[in-house]
C-alpha cells in the first residue's frame, strides 16, 4: 500500500505556481488576481475563504476578497458580479456557497461570466469540460487528476468505479477519468448492488459523503483508491470536539489497496491547489 500524500503533492505544485508568478513579475507582467465574494458570517465559509486567501498570498497571486452583509439583496449581488466580469484586473472570481437562502445561487453563478467561472461551475465550462476543451475544470476532479498523474498511475484501458454524481465531483469526475482512457461506471444513491461495481474496480473513487462507507470487502486486491468524502464525526479525545472522516473505512482497504489517499492529506489540499491552477490558467485563457 501506498499513500497518495496530497500535502506533498499540492506543495510542490504551488512552488512551480509561484516560481512562474515570480517570473511574471520580474517581466513586469501582471500578476494572476483572484476575487472571492463572501456574503453572511457563515463560520465554515469564512474558515474556506481565509484558507483561499491564504493560498493565493503563498504562491504570490493578488486576492481580493468582497465581503457582504447577509441582508445584501440578489439585485445588488448580480450588480458586484456584473463589475467584477467587467474589471479588466480580475482574472478569476469565485462565490462562497451556500448563499443565504433569499439569494438564488443558481443565478448568481450564472451571472459569473465563463471567462472568469475558476470554480469551473459554469454550465459554458462544463460543456467544455465534456467535450474535452480547454477550459476551466472543477477544483476537486482537477485536483485528483493531478494527483493521479504525479503518481504515475496507469489509467488508460483501466476501470474506474465513481461513487457519486454530483455537479462539483461525481460528474466531472467521470468525465476526466474517461478522458483518461478509463471504462468509467458511476455509482449513485439508486444504484442496485454497488459492491458488485467495486469489487471490479482498478480505480474507486468514493465521493458520497457517507464516512466509512467503503469496506475492504467491497474493493479488490491492488485497487487505487481515492477518497473524497469530508464529514466531521463527533471525537470527545479530539480537541475541537470532531474529526474527518472519509468516505473510505481506511482501516480495512487500506491493505488490500495499491495506492490510497489519506483523510485529511489526500484529496482536500489537491483541491485548493486546482483553484490555484485555474486562476494562473486564467491569465491567458480566453484572452
Ligand atoms: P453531494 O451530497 O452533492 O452528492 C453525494 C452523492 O453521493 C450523490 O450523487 C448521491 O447519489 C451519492 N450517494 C449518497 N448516498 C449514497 C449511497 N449510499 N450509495 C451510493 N451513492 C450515494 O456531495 P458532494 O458535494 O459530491 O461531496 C461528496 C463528499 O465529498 C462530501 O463528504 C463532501 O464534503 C466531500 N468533498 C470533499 C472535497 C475535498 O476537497 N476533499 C471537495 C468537495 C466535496
Amino acid at each position: 500500500m501506498n499513500l497518495l500524500n496530497g500535502n506533498e503533492v499540492s506543495q510542490k505544485i504551488k512552488l512551480e505556481i509561484k516560481s512562474k508568478v515570480e517570473a511574471m513579475r520580474a517581466a513586469g507582467k501582471k500578476a494572476p488576481h483572484l476575487a472571492a465574494i463572501l456574503v453572511g458570517s457563515d463560520g465554515a465559509s469564512m474558515t474556506y475563504v481565509a484558507a483561499k486567501e491564504k493560498d493565493c498570498h503563498e504562491v504570490g497571486f493578488d486576492s481580493t476578497v468582497l465581503r457582504f452583509d447577509a441582508n445584501t439583496t440578489e439585485e445588488e449581488l448580480i450588480a458586484e458580479v456584473i463589475k467584477i466580469n467587467n474589471n479588466p484586473n480580475i482574472d478569476g472570481l469565485i462565490v462562497q456557497l451556500p448563499l443565504p437562502k433569499h439569494i438564488n445561487e443558481k443565478r448568481i453563478t450564472e451571472t459569473i461570466s465563463y471567462k472568469k467561472d475558476v470554480d469551473g461551475f459554469h454550465p459554458m465550462n462544463v460543456g467544455m469540460m465534456f467535450k474535452g476543451l480547454k477550459t476551466f475544470l472543477p477544483a476537486t476532479p482537477f485536483g485528483i487528476i493531478k494527483l493521479i498523474e504525479h503518481y504515475g498511475i496507469e489509467t488508460s484501458g483501466k476501470y474506474c468505479v465513481v461513487i457519486g454524481r454530483s455537479d462539483i465531483v461525481g460528474k466531472p469526475m467521470s468525465a476526466l477519468m474517461l478522458q483518461k482512457n478509463c471504462t468509467v461506471t458511476v455509482c449513485h444513491s439508486k444504484t442496485v448492488d454497488l459492491p458488485s461495481y467495486t469489487q471490479k474496480a482498478d480505480i474507486v473513487i468514493a465521493a458520497l459523503g457517507r464516512p466509512g462507507f467503503l469496506k475492504g470487502d467491497m474493493v479488490k486486491e491492488g485497487a487505487v483508491v481515492i477518497d473524497v468524502g469530508i464529514t466531521r464525526v463527533e471525537d470527545a479525545t479530539a480537541k475541537s470536539g470532531f474529526r474527518l472522516k472519509g468516505d473510505v473505512d481506511f482501516e480495512s482497504v487500506a491493505p488490500k489497496s495499491s495506492f490510497i489517499t489519506p483523510v485529511p492529506g489526500g484529496v482536500g489540499p489537491m483541491t485548493r491547489v486546482g483553484l490555484l491552477l485555474n486562476t494562473l490558467e486564467a491569465i491567458e485563457l480566453f484572452k
